[in-house]
């Protein structure tokens, strides 16, 4: 794999390992501020294009060890996006109701509708990591998900959902050092808990998850981000979103062009009936 961020398409074989998390593209950080807020532009103008034109839903999926950004990214995000329609969705530990469905109820019933935009912080992925890393579930049954996943995401697909899925990637020392973070300033403080020190103890075993996950899943291909630095983060996952949504572009303009056209026509058929109001 040559340059990051790196996609992760079907039948690719994943080895975290040889993805340095500390990569920056080459970037110097002013260079790549400016060039993010540039995109960032860009992917403002896609998003409103997409809410107006009402064909297609965007689902957005953050998934990433604990300290990887997925707050500090859906912050820099939605600098970017249109507040209407846009909606944030966490998902947490299952509650007893969400646990007595299957697996995917509680994810399906909240995905974007047409022109809505929805950010997942975590997501149905859980249900092959955390569950997977300590066995919340027998093998056997956490085994056949990829495959539902794989299934759920194709009628997403096919429902006109675009869907963009990001691992944040950070390394190990780089944890440590937010964790230590949150420790001594007062204002992350109340982000600490003793839970993301227990987590990084399974370390192997979430990168051995998450491995599965990235090549068991990438029908709908995955983007993995260095994420040590906050600054190429930000950029390398607001170009993959427009680099997602410029193929639409032309199909929404082409749409709205044409309701505009027949909106013009009924104002003028309502003019040429009253003409006083003209
Ligand atoms: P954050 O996402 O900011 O870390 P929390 O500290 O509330 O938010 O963490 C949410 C927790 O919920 C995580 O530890 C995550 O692993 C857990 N979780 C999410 N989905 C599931 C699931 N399906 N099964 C078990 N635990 C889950």
């Amino acid at each position: 794999m040559a340059k990051p961020p790196y996609r992760i398409d079907s039948g690719e074989r994943v080895n975290l390992a040889k993805l340095d998390p500390r990569d920056d593209g080459g970037w110097e950080r002013e260079a790549a501020e400016a060039r993010a807020e540039e995109l960032g532009r860009e992917l403002e103008d896609l998003q409103e294009l997409q809410y107006a034109a009402g064909d297609h839903g965007l689902l957005i999926v953050l998934q990433g060890r604990d300290t990887a950004g997925k707050d500090g990214t859906i912050r820099y995000l939605l600098q970017h996006m249109n507040a209407q329609g846009t909606r944030i969705q966490p998902f947490k530990v299952p509650t007893p109701k969400e646990l007595s469905h299957d697996f995917l109820w509680r994810v399906h019933a909240v995905t974007p509708g047409r022109s809505e935009t929805v950010i997942f912080n975590r997501s149905h992925y859980e249900d092959v990591l955390v569950v997977r890393v300590h066995n919340l579930v027998p093998e056997s049954i956490w085994k056949e998900r990829y495959e539902m996943i794989n299934d759920f995401e194709r009628l997403l697909v096919k429902s006109n959902t675009i869907i963009a899925k990001f691992m944040l990637h950070i390394s190990k020392e780089e944890q440590e050092e937010r964790l230590l973070e949150r420790e001594q300033e007062t204002e992350k403080a109340w982000k600490l808990s003793v839970g993301d020190w227990k987590e990084r103890e399974y370390w192997d075993a979430y990168t051995e998850a998450y491995e599965a996950a990235l090549e068991r899943c990438s029908e709908v291909p995955w983007h993995v981000i260095p994420a040590d630095k906050k600054w190429y983060r930000n950029l390398a996952i607001t170009e993959t979103l427009v680099e997602i949504l410029r193929p639409y572009r032309e199909g929404w303009m082409e749409k709205l062009g044409k309701v505009g056209e027949r909106a013009k026509a009924e104002l003028s058929d309502f003019r040429a009936q009253a003409p006083r109001r003209a």
